[in-house]
């Protein structure tokens, strides 16, 4: 079942135009491992049979007919470092990718810069794809952040769940094409105030807590 969520997930990245040819990979955890598209296989040929499990503790190991997404270390160092993450999403969807060729991160530009944990959206520095140097800087890049973008390369979406982890690259896409779109005349940015106001805002938000009524009960 959840292979299949994996196919129909990765098929959905390329419908959507958020990966293109090859690109991305998708991975969700499996108690002590991972399951992750393979590499190299086109969204259309893709079956659940293809999907790669791998133990979070190996150095590479899989069990199943294809190979492993060469991004395979990085979802699993990714996992290793963020116990409360249960899906990741590597995509090269063209706003955010535009911005990743920047190699700068996405200012407060939007208030949804918070939704991604933070006053702004980090861009990990340049790493060759597939290997350990990419997944250092991704997992640095990630702390404390739910996404961020991968130096002339891509981005990166995380979730509790696989719904959770694609809202999330399909968020960042938005918030990326609203911000390219607005350099065209020059945005004015978010104060430090404003964007902490919002980061508040999305704790409560996403923690179900009405700020209202969590100030009344801690003045009480
Ligand atoms: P895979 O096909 O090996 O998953 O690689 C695609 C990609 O996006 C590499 O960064
Ligand atoms: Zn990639």
């Amino acid at each position: 079942m959840e292979r299949l969520s994996l196919v129909g997930a990765y098929r959905e990245l390329i419908a959507r135009g958020m990966s293109q040819g090859t690109s991305g990979n998708v991975s969700v955890r499996q108690r002590d491992a991972m399951l992750i598209t393979p590499s190299g296989l086109p969204a259309a040929r893709m079956r659940a049979a293809d999907i790669v499990e791998m133990d979070l503790a190996g150095e590479g190991e899989w069990h199943g007919r294809a190979k492993p997404s060469s991004e395979w270390r990085m979802h699993r160092d990714i996992y290793l470092a963020r116990p409360e993450v249960g899906a990741v999403v590597h995509a090269h969807p063209p706003y955010a990718t535009a911005l990743a060729m920047t190699r700068r991160p996405i200012p407060a530009a939007h208030y949804m810069v918070a939704a991604f944990g933070g006053a702004e959206v980090p861009c990990a520095p340049y790493a060759m794809f597939g290997t350990a140097a990419l997944s250092r800087v991704a997992v640095e890049a990630l702390a404390g952040r739910t996404a961020c973008l991968l130096a002339n390369h891509g981005c990166l979406a995380l979730g509790r769940d696989l719904a959770e982890a694609m809202a999330c690259a399909v968020e960042l896409e938005t918030l990326a094409q609203h911000y390219l779109l607005s350099l065209a005349v020059g945005p004015v940015l978010l104060s430090k105030r404003e964007i902490s106001d919002a980061l508040a805002g999305f704790a409560a938000y996403r923690g179900g807590a009405k700020p209202a009524k969590a100030k009344r009960a801690r003045r009480a």
